[in-house]
Parts: structure tokens; C-alpha cells; sequence
């Protein structure tokens, strides 16, 4: 199922979980003429009560204004559920496992220890935001983390992609659990490709880490 925040998709906001909407407005047969801008106006609100009659709801049931069984029917779970699970994900990387963990003691390490998780996976493996936030950046100047991205997620914490074979977000952007962000690769020093996945709690630069957690 996939996670968006409930509290980003009203009328009026221009987010990302507003064009997640309305690709599934889209994909269940209920059109929006400008596709899916992203900008929750008239259109999408049109599209949305169309869905909502179609479920045989009447009145302020089909006000054009999405609630909980409209984003269920969608086939939504709300990514901002507090203390829950579900403004987080499982890996980031689905289906896939830590294959070689953080602190790990190994001289080859500048900072003398593995600094981060890693999951080993195919190049262009899809990887997700392990929760909702922002992306404070996303270039190929990792040095020896190659193509990379910092998620500032909403828990206050930098989580830091690296090793990206693609990266499909840009600095600045708002992002939800879930939401893909580029893809597995070996950019910079590898011995195959796998996302190495730092935790930074308090922001900051290399070895300034924890285990791994979200
Ligand atoms: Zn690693």
C-alpha cells in the first residue's frame, strides 16, 4: 500500500502527496486534465467527488474533499500517523535485508568502524525515503560515496543515501515515506552495487552517526 501524509493532500496545497492522489484518481478512471501538477484545485477536486459518487456516496460524502475511506479506496495508508508504523517504512530498500551492518571495526574505514547499513541489491533497485522530510541534498559529489542524497527527515535526523546508481529528487523537495528516490548503483568506492545508508542524528559530516534507525 502506498504512504502519503492525509494532512498534505487538501484543497488549495501543492505537494507531492497531492500528485501521488491524483495519479490514483487517474489510475481508477477518474481524469484530471492538467495530470497530476501536483496542485490540489478545482480539477482534482472535481475528480475526487466523481470517485467518491462512484462509491455510491452522497452529500458531504462526495464534497470533493478526501477523508479516510477516500484515501483507503485509493489504496493509501497515511504516512503521518503518530507513534505508528506507517510514516515509516519497513527497508529502504524493499524486500531487501541489512547485508552488512553498521560499526563493524575495520581499519579501512577512515572513521575506523562501518558507518552506516548497507543492502546489497541489484543496480536500479528501486530505494525509498525511510520516512517523510526533505531533501537537503542530492548531487554526485559524494567522493567516495558517489551519487548520494540527505533525507532531513521530520523525526530531526539526516539519513544519507549513497553509492546511487540515479537519484530522482532534487535538493529542496518534499518527500514521503515510501516515496522513491532514486536507485541502487556503485557510484564512487564499491565492490558491487548495494545503498549504504547513514543515520545522522544531529545532521553533520562524515562519521557523525548512529545505528541505523527510523
Ligand atoms: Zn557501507
Amino acid at each position: 500500500m502506498a504512504v502519503i501524509t492525509f494532512a498534505h493532500v487538501r484543497y488549495g496545497s501543492r505537494d507531492s502527496c497531492v500528485a501521488a492522489f491524483q495519479r490514483a484518481l487517474m489510475a481508477k478512471g477518474f481524469a484530471i486534465a492538467a495530470g497530476a501538477t501536483g496542485y490540489y484545485g478545482e480539477q482534482t477536486k472535481a475528480a475526487c467527488a466523481a470517485f467518491q459518487r462512484a462509491q455510491g456516496w452522497r452529500g458531504a460524502g462526495a464534497d470533493g474533499v478526501p477523508g479516510a475511506k477516500t484515501f483507503a479506496g485509493l489504496g493509501f495508508a497515511n504516512g503521518a500517523r503518530s507513534g505508528g508504523a506507517a510514516g515509516r517504512v519497513a527497508s529502504p530498500v524493499q524486500g531487501r535485508e541489512v547485508t552488512y551492518p553498521y560499526g563493524v571495526r575495520n581499519s579501512r574505514y577512515a572513521a575506523g568502524f562501518h558507518t552506516g547499513d548497507d543492502y546489497a541489491a541489484p543496480a536500479g533497485t528501486p530505494v525509498v525515503a525511510v520516512r517523510g522530510g526533505t531533501i537537503a541534498w542530492s548531487n554526485g559529489e559524494g567522493g567516495a560515496y558517489g551519487q548520494w542524497i540527505g533525507l532531513r527527515a521530520d523525526n530531526g535526523r539526516d539519513y544519507v543515501y549513497c553509492h546511487l546508481a540515479t537519484r530522482s529528487v532534487e535538493a529542496g523537495a518534499r518527500v514521503s515515506a515510501g516515496q522513491r528516490i532514486g536507485e541502487v548503483g556503485d557510484s564512487g568506492a564499491t565492490t558491487g552495487p548495494h545503498l549504504h545508508l547513514e543515520d545522522r542524528p544531529h545532521g553533520g559530516g562524515y562519521g557523525e552517526v548512529r545505528r541505523p534507525s527510523w
